[in-house]
């Protein structure tokens, strides 16, 4: 009888854990909600008034184009710099919509026109040398170059996230190579992405999880700081692509990502 008392008290105590459990899973869930909801909006709501900002600059260059004064070089590189930084920001906030959107399990629209892997390559590696801290960065690219139906300022994206991990997370000085290749052929084939570092590697039993939201290997989280949305994005842009990336890595001694994508969507 006592035995069964004490079963009937534990059992009740552990219905009512559950039930505090459920509760707070559900404020949990409310919270995380509010914040996409709050990231969504505020985000939306920086979009128009850049947007406005930056056909005031359009408008700019046009006045000064047409007075002849655009040549003036302290105007020009003013003007420039403007131009950049608009851009910049302009993308920023897309990429924090991208990010909305998948936290609430939407598409993106994606901007599919001809676009060479190539050239999307060596931008970033270009935007790259300027801010690497004393990396060798490499680009090989193999002929002939794969041209695909692709949006130029996502794969942009892609490209700067891995590029900019494989400078994070390996020392000064370190190689970093990034290759371009087309496997199969020039319609129905594939373009094939990779950037190799050697760096710290991530850990064999954490290498899945590196694709997950907000998720960060038990080796870089004392390094510079990171959110662990930056290949979660990648994978959500790639696969919408209808491609792939995957990562093959070995701790302490680097990391080769690999994106594959299909020309034709
Ligand atoms: P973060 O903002 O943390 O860099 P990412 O989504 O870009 O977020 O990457 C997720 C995690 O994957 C990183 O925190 C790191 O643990 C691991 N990682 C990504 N790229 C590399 C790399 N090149 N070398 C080692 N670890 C990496």
């Amino acid at each position: 009888k006592e035995e069964e008392l004490a079963l009937g008290e534990e059992l009740g105590r552990r219905a009512g854990v559950a039930l505090d459990n459920a509760h707070l899973y559900q404020e949990l869930q409310d919270a995380i909600k509010t914040r996409n909801d709050f990231l969504a909006m505020i985000t939306h709501d920086l979009k128009t008034p850049l947007a406005t900002a930056g056909t005031y600059l359009q408008a700019l260059r046009l006045q000064l184009t047409t007075s002849g004064r655009d040549e003036d070089p302290g105007l020009k590189a003013i003007l420039g710099n403007m131009e950049r930084t608009i851009h910049q920001m302009a993308d920023q906030v897309q990429e924090l919509l991208d990010i909305a959107r998948l936290q609430s399990g939407q598409e993106l629209e994606l901007a599919r026109r001809p676009v060479s892997l190539a050239e999307i390559a060596l931008q970033a590696v270009e935007d790259f040398r300027k801010t690497a801290r004393g990396h060798q960065l490499r680009l090989r690219i193999d002929q002939p170059e794969p041209i695909g139906m692709w949006d130029a300022a996502r794969l942009q994206r892609v490209v700067a996230n891995l590029l900019s991990n494989a400078i994070k997370y390996s020392p000064e000085g370190g190689d970093v190579e990034v290759s371009v290749r087309l496997e199969g052929d020039a319609n129905s084939g594939v373009g094939v992405l990779t950037v190799r570092d050697h760096g710290i590697g991530i850990p064999a039993a954490e290498l899945r999880r590196v694709f997950d939201r907000f998720y960060r290997a038990s080796n870089a989280k004392g390094s510079s700081g990171g959110t662990g949305m930056g290949l979660a994005s990648a994978k959500q842009i790639v696969e919408q692509h209808g491609g792939t990336i995957e990562v093959d890595s070995k701790e302490g001694s680097g990391s080769t990502f690999t994106v594959r994508l299909p020309l034709q969507g």
